[in-house]
């Protein structure tokens, strides 16, 4: 089981615990003076310090050869403060009994992976006693990591990094049982084998509240094969803590600190983690002070005109309910305030929407641009609800009507794009148009003379034409979206947005309770167009042409073939 060695395969096989040190307060103490460059953290004479170095692994075997160069200048913390390693590559920052030291991989450098599951391994566990077995977690924590390290080592190598890169993002893949890890391997993972993208990402829920799954799934993912980070949403944490404190036990064993951030290119990734576990199986979205203090002190290290990515499980806002403090992140303004002027983009996931927002700043500053915010489509869209399609796989399209999928950052320099990627359309699918008319007002029942069809352009008799919307769900769409449609001679119709329920997707969950994971409902959809056909349409077969123009600039165009009837058929009502 590769990443339940966690802690133990670290130390072995990265890390060099040289001279480990007795009573190492004091002996590490004295290194101090000859540390980072950085400001140093401030500390009290009693507090146990950790020493160590971060090396050019010229050799490729993870532990420190004579040849292989300490790296000066590269990032080291310990959660909460962030220092430079001095010019011979070596770092001190003071640790409790609970702390993992995480080296800030510097662009132009990688960093060991294990390559079984593609994680990424530059941290060491220091909890000498492990995980309290008072806590009875379910689910394994962390082992006692034995005495302090003289020195805890990290090793990096030098590679070559592009300003251009992709980056896959996924969130929310909830791997509830086997059944989900097999719909991620055929619905997602097959199809990005071998991806040119530089690594991927998580944005938690990567389980069920079951962490039993882990191994595989880690395993699934891994063959990818690129690296890939994660952070945890609220079905990763071990439910039976108190708190925060231990709450993340078995995270922290498989993937290491539950916040961190590295460098890639001309960029900066924030992996943040803004579940606040309130015990009870409650939570909020919150950062918290230490964690805050830790972006500082990174940002405070990073020159102004970098782009910084910053990754999230809980939104810093959603339209869904913004008063509700597990779905909002009470602290978010405080992460905007930290990040200012720079450039920087926000993603997270945890709704199982897909929105965008543009958020200001408390400050006023009349400098500072808006910030995106992104909130990604989950993976697992409603939960892996079904139906089942032909390969056995849950159709899962997202209660805002998207179909389940993930998103590509692209990067260039300081500047960034995002696309949405359908798991089971092809990449140039980016919005869904149905037809409707809602004479009665939404129905929560099936109709059983309604087909599936009607959506879709089936046959309409002409004196109902004029009683139908063309509804357009641009799946990534949001604020800075513009659609608009035409039909045949007609001039082009700008259309309009609403927040409404996709009809569709109201349909697809009505119609298959049965596959249905019993939360999933139709939620009010922040990307979603209306207009009205014209009502002078003639009888005949026509075609909707669709164009859409995204927050890049980028067009998507789709179409619709309608046909128009002479005469009204016996079924007259078209849902929507
Ligand atoms: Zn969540």
């Amino acid at each position: 089981m590769p990443p339940a060695a966690g802690a133990t395969m670290l130390s072995r096989h990265l890390f060099t615990r040289r001279h480990v040190v007795k009573g190492g307060a004091t002996a590490v103490a004295a290194a101090t003076a000859v540390s980072s460059s950085a400001r140093a953290p401030t500390v009290d004479d009693h507090q146990p310090m950790i020493t160590g170095v971060v090396f050019e692994d010229r050799s490729g075997s993870g532990m420190r050869q004579p040849d292989d160069p300490g790296i000066a200048g590269v990032l080291v913390s310990n959660g909460r403060d962030v220092v430079r390693t001095d010019s011979g590559g070596r770092y001190t920052l003071p640790v409790d009994d609970e702390t993992i030291i995480f080296a800030i991989k510097p662009a132009g450098y990688s960093m060991p992976v294990d390559q079984s599951v593609m994680l990424p391994r530059f941290y060491y566990i220091h909890q000498p006693r492990g995980t309290p077995e008072h806590l009875r977690l379910r689910e394994r924590g962390i082992e006692p990591t034995g005495p302090l390290p003289g020195s805890v080592d990290f090793a990096l190598k030098k590679a070559h990094e592009p300003h251009r890169f992709d980056v896959m993002l996924f969130t929310d893949p909830h791997a509830d049982s086997a059944a989900a890890i097999d719909y991620i391997r055929t619905d997602v993972v097959n199809a990005l084998v071998g991806t040119k993208a530089a690594f991927g990402m998580t944005l938690g829920d990567l389980m069920s509240d079951d962490l039993s799954f882990c191994c595989r799934y880690n395993r699934v993912i891994g063959r990818i094969g690129i690296p890939w980070y994660n952070i945890s949403g609220n079905h990763d944490l071990n439910f039976e803590a108190p708190d925060r404190k231990y709450s993340r036990e078995t995270f922290k064993r498989i993937f290491g600190p539950d916040y961190y951030a590295f460098e890639y290119g001309g960029a900066l990734f924030l992996m943040l983690d803004n579940v606040d576990y309130l015990g009870n199986g409650r939570y909020q979205g919150r950062f918290g002070e230490r964690q805050l203090a830790f972006v500082s002190e990174v940002l405070r290290e990073t020159p102004a005109n970098r782009l910084v990515i910053a990754a999230m499980h809980i939104p810093l806002r959603t339209y869904l309910d913004p008063h509700d403090p597990t779905l909002n992140t009470s602290d978010g303004s405080e992460l905007l305030k930290i990040l200012g002027s720079r450039p920087a983009v926000s993603f997270s996931g945890h709704t199982h929407t897909t929105e965008h927002y543009y958020l200001g700043h408390d400050s006023r500053d009349a400098q500072n641009l808006p910030h995106h915010h992104h909130v990604l489509t989950a993976l697992s869209g409603s939960w892996w609800s079904g139906p089942f399609d032909h390969r056995g796989v849950a159709v899962a399209d997202s209660p805002d009507g998207n179909p389940n999928g993930f998103h590509v950052l692209s990067i260039d320099g300081n500047r960034y794009t995002t696309r949405f990627h359908s798991a089971k359309e092809s990449e140039r699918r980016q919005v869904r148009i149905v037809l409707g008319c809602e004479p009665h007002g939404e129905r929560t029942t099936i109709d059983s003379d309604f087909h599936m069809g009607m959506f879709f352009g089936s046959p309409i008799p002409q004196d109902m034409v004029c009683a139908t919307d063309v509804i357009v769900n641009v799946f990534d769409g949001g604020p800075r979206t513009t659609v608009e449609y035409r039909i045949d001679g007609f001039k082009s119709v700008r259309m309009k947005p609403g927040r409404r329920t996709d009809p569709f997707v109201r349909e697809v969950f009505a119609r298959n309770a049965a596959t249905k994971k019993p939360w999933a409902k139709a939620e009010l959809c922040s990307h979603i167009w209306t207009a009205r056909l014209p009502a002078d349409l003639k009888v005949g077969t026509h075609c909707i042409m669709v164009r859409v123009v995204d927050e890049y600039g980028r067009e998507h165009h789709d179409r619709l073939c309608l046909e128009v009837i002479g005469r009204r058929a016996a079924r007259t009502t078209m849902h929507g």
